[in-house]
C-alpha cells in the first residue's frame, strides 16, 4: 500500500486537521511487472531471429562466385525460417491484444473432430520425419460444436509444445473421447514435464518455465494464453497432467453439437 498524509492548517497555521491517504497499489504493481515481464520476453524473441538474419545476410552479401549453391540456398533457407520465427511472434501478439480488447469472436458450427486431427498429424508428419505420432479416434465420435479454424489453431499449438519440449524421443500420443456433455482431446507427450507449481502457470499470458531447455527453445509463452481463450470460447476447458521429466498430457474439452449453449463473446 502506497500511504501518504496532508494536513488541513487554520488561517494562522495552526493544524486543525489531518488526512491520511492509503492506496492499494498491488494491480499497479502487477501490471508494471506484466509490463517489463512483455518488454524483455519479446525483446529477447525479437533479437535472436533478427541476430541470425542478420548474420546470414552479412554472409551473403560478401559471398563470392566459387559459393556453392548448396550453401547459398541453405544460408537463405535459414533466412526464410527466421522470418517466419518473427511472423508467427507478431502474428500472436497480435492475437492475445485482440483478445484483451475484444475477447473472441467465434465463427461455430458443427465440427467432426476425428478428420480435423488427422489432418493436422498428416501435416505434421510430412514435415518433420523424427517425430512419431499415434492416434487414438473412436468410431461414431459425437460432432462438437466449433469454430473449425480456431480448433485447427489449438491443435496445432498443443502439438507444437509436444514436440518442442521433448528434448529426447518424439513420441505424441493424441486420443479423443467423448462423454455425455462433451468431446475431450487430449496431446499426450514423453517431454520434459512441468512441475506442480509451473502447471497453475503455463496459461498466463508470457509465463515460460524457468529452466534452460525452455530458455533456449523459441517462444514467447503466448500460445497456451490463446489456446485458453479459444477453448473457453466455446464454453469448454483446458488443462494439464505432467509428471517433470516424464512428460505431459494437454487436454481439452468442447461441447457436444446437442449440448452447445455458446457463449459469442468472451471477457
Ligand atoms: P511458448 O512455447 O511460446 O513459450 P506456450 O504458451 O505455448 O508458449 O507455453 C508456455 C510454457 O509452458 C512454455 O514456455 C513451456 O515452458 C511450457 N510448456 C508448454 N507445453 C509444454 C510441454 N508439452 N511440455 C513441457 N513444457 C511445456
Amino acid at each position: 500500500a502506497r500511504v501518504s498524509a496532508s494536513c488541513v492548517r487554520s488561517a494562522r497555521g495552526e493544524p486543525i486537521n489531518g488526512i491520511l491517504t492509503i492506496r492499494d497499489v498491488t494491480r499497479e504493481r502487477e501490471q508494471e511487472e506484466q509490463r517489463s515481464t512483455f518488454i524483455s520476453v519479446i525483446s529477447h524473441e525479437l533479437q535472436t531471429p533478427i541476430a541470425i538474419i542478420k548474420g546470414y545476410a552479412s554472409t551473403l552479401a560478401r559471398a563470392d562466385a566459387r559459393w556453392e549453391t548448396k550453401t547459398l540456398r541453405s544460408r537463405l533457407v535459414a533466412i526464410e525460417e527466421e522470418a517466419d520465427r518473427l511472423n508467427k511472434l507478431v502474428g500472436n501478439l497480435l492475437y492475445a491484444s485482440r483478445i484483451q480488447a475484444n475477447g473472441l469472436q467465434m465463427d461455430v458450427a458443427a465440427l467432426d473432430l476425428g478428420p480435423l486431427i488427422q489432418k493436422v498429424v498428416r501435416r505434421l508428419r510430412a514435415k518433420s520425419k523424427e517425430v512419431e505420432i499415434t492416434l487414438d479416434i473412436p468410431d461414431n465420435l459425437p460432432a462438437v460444436m466449433a469454430d473449425r479454424e480456431r480448433i485447427e489453431e489449438v491443435l496445432q499449438n498443443l502439438l507444437d509444445n509436444a514436440i518442442k519440449y521433448s528434448p529426447r524421443e518424439r513420441v505424441v500420443h493424441i486420443s479423443i473421447h467423448a462423454t455425455g456433455e462433451e468431446v475431450v482431446v487430449s496431446v499426450r507427450d514423453t517431454g520434459m514435464g512441468i512441475s506442480l507449481r509451473d502447471q497453475e502457470q503455463v496459461f498466463e499470458r508470457f509465463h515460460r518455465v524457468g529452466d534452460s531447455m525452455t530458455q533456449s527453445t523459441p517462444g514467447a509463452g503466448l500460445g497456451l494464453y490463446i489456446c485458453r481463450a479459444i477453448v473457453e470460447a466455446h464454453g469448454g476447458r483446458i488443462w494439464v497432467e505432467s509428471t517433470l521429466r516424464e512428460g505431459s498430457t494437454f487436454s481439452f474439452s468442447l461441447p457436444r453439437e446437442e449440448k452447445a449453449h455458446l457463449p459469442m463473446v468472451v471477457f
